[in-house]
């Protein structure tokens, strides 16, 4: 496979993604924030996303004290607009996206029986967890495909793959999310570029998930952040195409 990221060798600072830029959505908290700083820890200039704007500056001055390059936009994922005008910045402040990784996501109101749920809460987490991966990775692509190359990590979940009582919005956005971003994969594999998803069970993060969560029994954001840096400083000839994550404490 030719040219596809500035992952694939380390380089004389033993920073595999030195040169490149990840564009990492919803990157100022949570899981997000911690593959930004991963991503950066290992040379990539970051972009990140939100839509408080106090997260998201706190999240960048983080990222600067490290280091790392970074521009932090406030954007709603669920917009078109905002999309664009974030890539744009990214791109002129930054250079161009090599690495994008799709994380933004919510639980919202989504969770519970169907019969309970309205159109708003299904509207709000299918535009964010499916929708805008539509919106972002069709902003990003043209790029990648005029340079024949990239990778697009997409944040799935285990509930993209199971099934569970009050799941069925979210489980929807998931397993959408996944046909999605196996069909890009193959669109894109000819161009060169990457589409994985990464799958983690439970996470200690502010996500509004089932319920309470047991801390012996999750996974940490950075558990995730080092298989989003795993998948992003591969083989230039190696697809990870998909990573399914478990605490080992059986929850
Ligand atoms: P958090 O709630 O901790 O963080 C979510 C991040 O996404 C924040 O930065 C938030 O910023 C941003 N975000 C949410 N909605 C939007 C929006 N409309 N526009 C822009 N940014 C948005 O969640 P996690 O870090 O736990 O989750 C990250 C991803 O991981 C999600 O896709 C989630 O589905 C997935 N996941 C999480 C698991 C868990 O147990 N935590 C398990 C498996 C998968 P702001 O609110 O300021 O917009």
């Amino acid at each position: 496979m030719s040219n596809i990221s500035a992952a694939n060798s380390t380089n004389a600072l033993g920073k595999p993604l030195h040169g490149g830029v990840a564009l990492v959505t919803g990157g100022s908290r949570g899981i997000g924030k911690a593959i930004a700083k991963r991503l950066a820890a290992l040379g990539a200039a970051v972009g990140i996303c939100g839509r408080d704007e106090e997260k998201l500056m706190l999240a960048s001055r983080e990222l600067e004290a490290g280091g790392a390059k970074v521009l932090a936009n406030r954007a709603d994922v669920t917009k078109e607009a905002d999309i664009r005008a974030f890539v744009d910045a990214t791109e002129k402040r930054l250079g161009a996206i090599t690495i994008l990784v799709n994380n933004a996501g919510t639980g919202g109101g989504g969770f519970g029986a169907i019969q309970e749920k309205s159109e708003a809460e299904w509207d709000q987490v299918m535009n964010t967890n499916l929708k805008s991966v539509f919106f972002v990775s069709r902003a990003v692509i043209p790029g990648m495909i005029q340079r024949r190359g990239g990778d697009i990590i997409n944040i799935s979940s285990l509930a993209g793959k199971n099934t569970f009582a009050g799941g069925g919005i979210y489980c929807a956005s998931k397993w959408g999310l996944q046909g999605l971003c196996g069909c890009m994969a193959e669109d894109l594999r000819a161009h060169g570029i990457r589409v994985s998803v990464i799958c983690p069970g439970s996470v200690a993060t502010d996500f509004t998930g089932r319920g309470p969560k047991d801390p012996g029994k999750v996974l940490t954001a950075d558990d995730v952040a080092h298989a989003v840096a795993m998948v992003a400083a591969q083989g230039a000839q190696s697809f990870i195409s998909e990573v399914q994550m478990r605490p080992v404490a059986k929850p």
